[in-house]
């Protein structure tokens, strides 16, 4: 894939290249994300930003994952990431696991869809339907549930 396909500006701080498969010899970089989630992530960006009261810069650990990445890495054929509706969000150093639960649950597709912890920050994505899962190794000081609560 080009540089021009990488650097399209998908929304105000979201580049297509972040998206892109980080896999070696399969598709080229290929990031076919959704709109829906790019839209849903600069809504995050947003919040937890206002939140800080500073512009946050999210790192995208892994967003679209081809198929044949997918399956290099052991994950399921039917992950979000292939179908360009997920992305691994990394933890940035000034905010808790907990704020960062709490931004994402504040925006409509991402509460109505799947939200994983995981130790590095969260695996979001929009598939119709709330779907939770922590999989923090260490001891947890809340759950999901107690966070949606409110
Ligand atoms: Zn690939
Ligand atoms: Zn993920």
């Amino acid at each position: 894939m080009s540089t021009e396909y990488h650097s399209e500006r998908l929304s105000k701080n979201f580049l297509r290249g972040e998206f892109s498969c980080r896999g070696s010899a399969c598709c080229n970089g290929s990031a076919a994300i959704e709109r829906e989630l790019v839209e849903s992530l600069q809504d995050f960006h947003d919040q937890l930003s206002l939140l800080l009261g500073e512009t946050v810069q999210l790192i995208i650990n892994s967003g679209f994952r081809c198929l044949k990445h997918n399956r290099e890495i052991h994950s399921k054929d039917t992950s979000q990431h292939p179908r360009g509706t997920a992305a691994d969000v990394k933890r940035p150093d000034n905010v808790s696991i907990e704020a960062l639960t709490r931004a994402a649950l504040s925006i409509p597709a991402l509460k109505n869809g799947g939200i994983i912890i995981y130790w590095w920050g969260l695996h979001l994505d929009i598939r119709n339907g709330a779907y939770r899962e922590d999989k923090r190794l260490v001891k947890k000081d809340f759950t999901l549930e107690e966070l949606e609560e409110e």
